[in-house]
């Protein structure tokens, strides 16, 4: 069995370690590029959403490497995530590719269907080997949250432009050679020891933002057209609002025992959205509640195009930003997409940031003053 998945930020580095621990040949897709964009928008439909596009691109590229079983995940509820994996398999079927399809979903409390499809990909490996792959992956991950985390708040502070990334990529590289909890503790703790000595300089004036939107958009760089490293650059503190280790808490082990996760959430989008509309429409707008409560400057909200649950949450973002006193700059992206309009825009809100922080730190020193 060569086995491939779709891409999804660092997770390759996570399921190329798993998949090689359970004793199968792994092929990664190619890293995304111009190309698997193309692949993809020329054999998907028109309108469906940017992930599905890039996706069906990895799953080409991989084929054509010679992988013969898929792994994809699935979803449940109002959203099109529920048959992306059955509309990619028709397509790259109609493609003429020989392949197998093996689709994790949700469990929603049936493991044993999720169980049944992990057989398949575990073969004769023994349970003692399987936990043990399983929890060095969970390290690998809960790790490269930890590592990303820590970037996104050293970058803005980076002394000399691209140095922060440069240590990450060299943080990467320690965490992939890792097979076991232990070399995953060392590996992260010389990431963070070459980020720790990056040097930084003083911005007290630092913008705080919050990234918020759909999952797939926040955590793949390519589709995001790297806005977490544009905006380190210009010397802002990002804050993302979900991370692989929390989006795996709450929608495979949670959900395994029928228990509900992002609570803190849910609660805090409450006054503006009570019902689930798929997807991450309701967390996008309880992120940025909280993160309207937590002082931050402003939030910036990532959706593909068309992407029905952050429709639903764009349209009610004008209100939270009004009750809650937080700007927001609500992006929609697709393949035609550019990096120098985004930048543009992004230069555009931040100034807009700034102008709005110095006018609240004068009316702040004018209401001091007067009181003396
Ligand atoms: S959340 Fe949006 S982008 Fe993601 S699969 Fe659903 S419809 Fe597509």
């Amino acid at each position: 069995m060569k086995v491939t998945f779709p891409h999804l930020g660092s997770l390759s580095i996570v399921l190329t370690g798993l998949l090689q621990d359970f004793g199968l040949e792994v092929i990664p897709p190619p890293p995304i590029t111009k190309k698997t964009i193309d692949l993809g928008v020329l054999h998907a439909p028109e309108f469906a959403c940017l992930p599905l596009k890039i996706n069906l691109g990895n799953f080409i590229e991989a084929l054509e490497l010679g992988a013969d079983t898929i792994v994809m995940g699935g979803g449940t509820g109002p959203c099109r995530f529920g048959y992306y994996a059955q509309v990619q398999r028709e397509i790259l079927q109609d493609l003429g590719f020989n392949f197998q399809m093996i689709v994790l979903e949700p469990p929603q409390g049936q493991v044993s269907k999720l169980v049944d499809k992990l057989k398949i990909l575990c073969g004769n490996k023994r349970p003692g080997e399987i936990l043990q792959a399983a929890i060095t992956a969970w390290y690998k991950i809960k790790a490269l949250d930890k590592l990303q985390g820590e970037v996104l708040k050293c970058r803005a502070f980076e002394l000399e432009k691209g140095a922060t990334s440069k240590a990450y990529e060299a943080g990467l590289s320690f965490l992939q050679a890792a097979r076991t909890p232990a070399q995953v503790k060392t590996g992260l703790k010389k990431g963070l020891e070459l980020l720790a000595g990056v040097k930084q300089k003083i911005n007290k004036d630092a913008l705080r933002v919050g990234l918020i939107g759909e999952v797939y958009m926040l955590l793949e760089p390519f589709a995001n057209l790297q806005v977490e490293k544009l905006l380190g650059e210009m010397g802002v503190v990002v804050e993302r609002s979900v991370y692989l280790s929390s989006w795996i808490t709450e929608h495979l082990i949670l959900s395994s025992l029928r228990l509900p996760g992002g609570l803190a959430t849910k609660k805090a989008a409450a006054k503006y959205i009570k019902q689930f509309v798929g997807g991450h429409g309701r967390e996008s707008v309880g992120d940025m509640v909280r993160f309207a409560r937590r002082g931050f400057d402003g939030v910036i909200h990532i959706l593909p195009f068309t992407c029905t649950p952050e429709i639903v949450a764009q349209s009610i973002l004008p209100i939270v930003s009004r009750q809650e006193g937080i700007p927001y700059l609500s992006v929609s992206l697709d393949e035609q997409s550019g990096e120098a309009g985004f930048i543009t825009r992004l230069e555009a809100f931040l100034d807009l940031l700034k102008q709005r922080r110095h006018k609240t730190q004068n009316q702040a020193f004018k209401l001091a003053t007067a009181r003396r």
